[in-house]
């Protein structure tokens, strides 16, 4: 959770419009942005508009039904942008690949190579 007074998360800040980001889906929860530095012909971050949760793990054990919300915003997008194929990806952890410590999921969709989990 943040603590009190800590800046707004980047994604806080992209769903207050404050910073520039192609949004692709939005409902009154969850927002969705293509990522700024894609790794597959479709990457989408589909994240909560509360940064009260840090990761998937978190988000989970309090409020699964906005995980699950979260869950349908990124099948729609992926319905809408890669046929419905796609991979969905939370990173939990720095070492793990997480830099930014407010939920989200990747959406990776178009071709992405068989047998690895890594997007490239
Ligand atoms: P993670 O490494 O799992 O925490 O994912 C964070 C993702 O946010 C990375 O894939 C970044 O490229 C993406 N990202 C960071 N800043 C922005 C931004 N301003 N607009 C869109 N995506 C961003």
């Amino acid at each position: 959770m943040a603590s009190p007074g800590a800046e707004p998360s980047i994604f806080s800040r992209i769903a207050a419009r404050e910073i520039p980001a192609t949004i692709v889906a939005e409902t009154d929860h969850i927002i969705a942005f293509n990522d700024i530095a894609p790794q597959a012909p479709v990457h989408v971050v589909v994240t909560t508009k509360t940064e009260q949760y840090q990761n998937v793990g978190q988000l989970a054990a309090a409020d699964p039904a906005l995980l699950a919300e979260l869950v349908a915003v990124a099948e729609r997008v992926a319905l809408e942008h890669c046929d419905g194929e796609y991979r969905l990806i939370f990173n939990t952890g720095a070492s793990a690949g997480q830099t930014v410590f407010h939920v989200h999921a990747h959406v990776l969709g178009g071709v992405l190579e068989e047998g690895t989990l890594a997007a490239h």
